[in-house]
C-alpha cells in the first residue's frame, strides 16, 4: 500500500471526504498523515485522523504565526503533553521557516517559534515534519544547534543534493511531492535521482501542490500513486519497488505509525 506522508485532509469539505476515502481504498492508499498548521485546526485534524484511523502531527506552520505575537507556549506544550500517548499522534509539524518574499512573515518570530517547537519535540521524543522555503541552511543550523536527533521528514524537498545529504545525516527523510512532475523541475529531478531510495517518502500535500496533469485543480491523496509512477520513472525502478520502499521508509521516519498500520 501507499502512504501519503503529508495531506491536509481538513481542507476538504465534509461532503468531499467520503469520496476521497473510497478513492483511497480503490487506489491502495492505505494511510494518510495529516499535519496541523494552526491552533484553530488542531482539534479538527485530530478528529478526522481518529475517525478514519489515519494519523496526525501537531505544529504551527511558519506562515500562520503572525497572530501568535503573544504565543502561549505553555498552552501549546500542555496540549502536546495531553496528547502524547495517543497512537494517532506521530510527530511535530508542520513547522519550519518560510523566507519566500511574497509571504513576508517576520523572520525573527518565525525562528523563535520554530526553535521553541523543536525543543518541545526533543523533550517529547517526537520526529518533525518540516516546511522550508529558501531556508534549508537556516533550518539545518537550528537542528544542529539544539542537537536534534529524532529526525522526521523534510516536506516537499526541493533543495540541493548537498542539503539533502545534510538532512539525511541528521536522520531526516525527504518528501517527494507533485513538484517532480513539473516541466521545469529538472534540478529537483536530478537531485532526487541521485539520492538513495531508502531516504525518500511520498506525499501529495493535497489539496495543494497539484501534479502537472491537474492543471491547478485541487490535488487529492489518490494522486500519490501517479506521483509514485513519476518517481519510478526518475529512479528507473518498478512502481512496486517504489511502493514497498517508501512505505518502509515512512515507518522509520515516523516510528509511532507502526502502532497504527
Ligand atoms: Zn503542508
Amino acid at each position: 500500500m501507499f502512504i501519503d506522508s503529508h495531506c491536509h485532509l481538513d481542507f476538504f469539505k465534509k461532503q468531499e471526504l467520503s469520496k476521497i476515502i473510497s478513492d483511497n481504498i480503490l487506489h491502495n492508499v492505505g494511510h494518510i498523515v495529516i499535519p496541523t498548521i494552526n491552533f484553530t485546526n488542531f482539534n479538527k485534524v485530530i478528529n478526522i485522523a481518529k475517525y478514519y484511523n489515519y494519523s496526525y502531527t501537531i505544529g504551527i506552520h511558519p506562515l500562520f504565526i503572525n497572530q501568535y505575537k503573544t504565543f502561549n507556549f505553555l498552552k501549546f506544550k500542555n496540549f502536546l503533553v495531553n496528547h502524547k500517548d495517543d497512537n494517532h499522534f506521530v510527530g511535530i509539524g508542520e513547522i519550519g521557516l518560510d523566507f519566500s518574499k511574497k509571504n513576508n512573515v517576520d523572520i525573527n518570530l518565525q525562528e523563535y517559534i520554530f526553535l521553541e517547537q523543536i525543543k518541545v519535540a526533543k523533550n517529547l521524543n517526537f520526529p518533525l515534519i518540516i516546511h522550508a522555503v529558501k531556508s534549508y541552511d537556516r533550518v539545518l543550523k537550528y537542528l544542529r544547534k539544539i542537537n536534534f536527533s529524532h529526525g522526521g521528514i523534510i516536506h516537499s524537498f526541493h533543495g540541493s543534493y548537498q542539503q539533502a545529504m545534510n538532512f539525511i545525516q541528521l536522520g531526516f527523510f525527504l518528501g517527494v511531492s507533485g513538484t517532480i512532475t513539473y516541466k521545469n523541475a529538472n534540478k529537483i529531478k536530478t537531485n532526487i535521482s541521485l539520492i538513495d531510495n531508502k531516504y525518500l517518502v511520498l506525499e501529495t500535500d493535497s489539496p495543494f501542490i497539484p501534479p502537472s496533469w491537474l492543471f491547478n485543480q485541487k490535488n487529492e491523496p489518490k494522486e500519490i500513486v501517479n506521483i509514485a509512477k513519476a518517481l519510478s520513472n526518475i529512479k528507473n525502478i518498478t512502481l512496486c519497488e517504489i511502493e514497498k520502499t517508501t512505505t518502509f521508509n515512512i515507518l522509520k521516519a515516523l516510528p509511532r505509525l507502526s502502532k497504527l498500520i
